[in-house]
């Protein structure tokens, strides 16, 4: 049980990015990936006299570098110079090792970027690196301090964010950015909680033996990001063994979920015998969320926080999706209260 208040990270210009919609499967639709998500989780946290919230300090730019390529990096700066008011959709995507692309060009988005939904405007770079630095500041206090828990309230969010392009409403990954403030003289676990597999979390991992990377999630036969998260990717060279994917189909409910964290995923970590926990805290399981297809309850995102901290592991919780807005900081909090009521 934690008595004492936890901190949790945010920037206001982590709200200047504002994407307005998206295509999905030919379709315009409202950009599920409002500011209002970060401000529902701000409020319910302030609500509380459990949590704190401060300002992160700005990642520095060589923990940004040494999880993502150069080129990404220099067209999000590219992006920055969009006219105000004008957003970029990438809509043509070269096959990588065909084109020579040029990260000075808006138009060559395509080639550092993996699909339509996740578009580009002048404020997306401020956004994500302050999104970044809020998970880089959580991990840094979790070790200085030596705290059982702090929360990085990240957005726009990060798991699907490769070491090469972004995607899935994510640019640089957060929770990457995490493990490498936790890693010197450690080992890190990454468990994502996201309805969605992290398959940029997984990808820059794959070979690393010192992180080891579990994830829960909708079978990706049904679900984005479709080419990744199958139960037959575990890792690679030295890191074989170190990737699991727990699959389940559309309709998980709190009790199956349950199982699924009690049989598979918490075994492997008190296995695996991590020094610290990087929870991709994505909250786009719950029954009414308009993106994913689980059904879990408030009070099963209570749970989950409940079990996830009987493994007794210093915690950061990274912010990642969950989209129904009205009730995501009240299951945001549910899920930290979880933690809060084992850990410590
Ligand atoms: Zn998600």
């Amino acid at each position: 049980m934690i008595d004492a208040v936890t901190p949790a990270w945010f920037h206001p210009a982590q709200l200047a990015f504002k994407p307005r919609y998206e295509w999905a499967f030919g379709e315009r639709i409202d950009h599920p990936e409002t500011t209002a998500r970060a401000e529902s989780i701000l409020a319910a946290l302030r609500d509380s006299d459990r949590f704190a919230v401060e300002e992160p300090p700005p990642v520095p730019p060589g923990t940004l570098s040494a999880q993502h390529n150069g080129n990404l990096l220099a067209l999000y700066r590219t992006a920055s110079a969009l006219p105000e008011g004008e957003t970029f959709y990438p809509t043509v995507f070269p096959k990588r090792d065909q084109v020579q692309a040029d990260p000075t060009r808006i138009s060559h988005a395509g080639a550092f970027c993996f699909d339509a939904g996740t578009p580009l405007s002048s404020q997306t770079w401020e956004a994500a690196r302050w999104s970044a630095s809020c998970a880089w500041a959580a991990a840094r206090a979790l070790k200085k301090r030596r705290l059982p828990l702090t929360y990085a309230l990240s957005r726009p969010p990060g798991h699907h964010a490769t070491g090469k392009a972004f995607g899935g409403y994510c640019y640089l990954n957060n929770a990457a950015i995490a493990v490498s403030a936790l890693l010197r003289g450690a080992r890190v676990t990454v468990l994502d909680i996201d309805v969605h597999h992290g398959n940029g979390t997984q990808s820059l991992f794959y070979r690393n033996p010192r992180v080891q990377v579990v994830s829960i999630h909708e079978h990706p036969d049904a679900c984005f990001p479709y080419f990744a998260g199958f139960p037959n990717e575990t890792g690679a060279g030295a890191g074989s063994g170190t990737t699991l994917n727990v699959t389940e189909a559309a309709g998980c409910d709190g009790p199956r979920y349950m199982e699924l964290l009690e049989r598979q995923a918490l075994p492997a970590i008190r296995a695996f015998a991590p020094d610290y926990l990087v929870l991709s805290a994505g909250l786009d399981t719950y029954a009414l969320d308009p993106v994913g297809h689980f059904q879990l309850t408030t009070d099963d995102l209570r749970e989950v926080g409940e079990r996830i901290g009987r493994l007794g592991l210093p915690t950061v919780a990274v912010q990642e999706g969950g989209y129904h807005t009205e009730h995501l900081g009240r299951n945001a909090v549910a899920l930290l209260d979880g933690l809060r009521t084992t850990l410590g």
